[in-house]
C-alpha cells in the first residue's frame, strides 16, 4: 500500500512558499494512496505555467511539454497504454487560452484521462497577465484598462457539451478535493476537476476571499440533473459551490473506440518489435 512519502521526487519545488498549488500536490498524492496506485501506475502529463511544475514534485512517469498541448499527448498515452492512470495538470491560462482547442475537442471524444486545472484566473509564471477566466473590468499589466471581455465558464461549457464528469474544487480544502479527484479518476472517460488556486503573488483577492465564498454542495445536489448542476456552474460571485456538480452515465471512450477501428490492441501489451523491422520501417524515412 503506498503512502504519500512514496510519491515524494527529489526535484526543488519553485512556487513560492505558501502558494495554494501546495494543496493541490497534497490532494494529488492523497487521492494516488486512496485509489492504491503505485508510481509507475500513474503518468501525469503537463504543458507550460506553475501548474504545469506539478509533475516534476510528485515520484510517477511524466511528460512535460509544449504550452496547451497536454491533452492530446495524455490522450494518445491512454490508447497506447490503458493501464496507465493519465492525469493532465494545466493552468486555465494553459488550458482554456492555448489549449481550449484540444479541451473543447477532448470534450467531443471522450479520452479516459482526467484534466485538472488549477484555476488562478491569471497567468501566474509569467507575472499576472489576464488569462480567459480573469473577471471583467480587473486591471492587469497587459490589460491596464481593465480586461473588456467576457471570462470563460468552462465547467459550463463542459457540461453543456455532455462532458459526463465535471467538477471543481478549492485549492485550500485538501480532502474535499482528494475525494473530488478519486472519483474522478475511477470515472470512465473525460472527467474534468477544475480547482480555484488563489494566486497569493500576482492574484487581486486575498485567499480569504475564496474562502468566505466557496461552499461545499450539499446532499440536495443530485449531479446527475443537468439543469441542476448548470445553475450551479453560473455560480461565481456571492457564493462559489465546489464539488462534483455534473455526473452521468459515461459513454463510449475514444481509446476503445480508436482501437476497434485501427489496431489490434494498446502499442503497451505488443510484442517488441525485432531490430530487422524497425530497420526497415527506420529506413524508408531516413536515407
Ligand atoms: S506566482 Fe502565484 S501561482 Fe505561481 S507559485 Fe507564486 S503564488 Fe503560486
Amino acid at each position: 500500500m503506498p503512502s504519500i512519502e512514496t510519491y515524494n521526487s527529489n526535484a526543488e519545488n519553485q512556487w513560492c512558499p505558501g502558494c495554494p498549488n501546495f494543496g493541490i500536490l497534497q490532494a494529488v498524492k492523497k487521492a494516488f494512496v486512496d485509489l492504491d496506485k503505485k508510481p509507475d501506475q500513474i503518468c501525469l502529463v503537463s504543458g507550460i505555467g506553475q501548474a504545469a511544475k506539478l509533475p516534476h514534485y510528485l515520484r510517477c512517469n511524466l511528460f512535460n511539454g509544449l504550452h496547451g498541448r497536454a491533452i492530446p499527448v495524455a490522450s494518445g498515452i491512454q490508447v497506447a497504454n490503458p493501464n496507465l492512470t493519465t492525469l493532465v495538470v494545466t493552468g486555465d491560462g494553459d488550458c482554456y487560452g492555448e489549449g481550449g482547442n484540444h479541451f473543447i475537442h477532448a470534450i467531443r471524444r471522450n479520452p479516459n484521462i482526467t484534466v485538472m486545472v488549477h484555476n488562478n484566473e491569471i497567468y501566474a509564471l509569467t507575472k499576472g497577465q489576464a488569462s480567459p477566466t480573469t473577471p471583467l473590468g480587473e486591471k492587469r499589466s497587459l490589460q491596464v484598462k481593465g480586461v473588456d471581455i467576457e471570462p470563460l465558464n468552462m465547467p459550463m461549457i463542459a457540461i453543456t457539451n455532455n462532458c459526463t464528469f465535471v467538477a471543481r474544487g478549492f485549492a485550500r480544502k485538501i480532502d474535499h478535493l482528494k475525494t473530488i479527484l478519486v472519483e474522478a479518476v475511477k470515472h470512465p472517460g473525460l472527467s474534468y476537476v477544475d480547482v480555484i488556486q488563489p494566486c497569493i503573488t500576482w492574484g487581486t483577492r486575498p485567499v480569504a476571499w475564496y474562502e468566505e465564498r466557496v461552499q461545499e454542495l450539499g446532499e440536495d445536489h443530485d449531479s446527475g440533473d443537468k439543469k441542476a448542476a448548470l445553475e450551479k456552474a453560473l455560480i461565481t460571485d456571492d457564493t462559489i459551490p465546489i464539488g462534483i456538480l455534473y455526473r452521468t452515465e459515461p459513454r463510449s471512450a475514444f481509446a476503445h473506440r480508436y482501437r476497434s477501428e485501427v489496431t489490434e490492441g494498446p502499442l503497451a501489451e505488443m510484442p517488441a518489435m525485432e531490430a530487422d523491422q524497425l530497420k526497415d520501417i527506420l529506413s524508408r524515412y531516413i536515407p
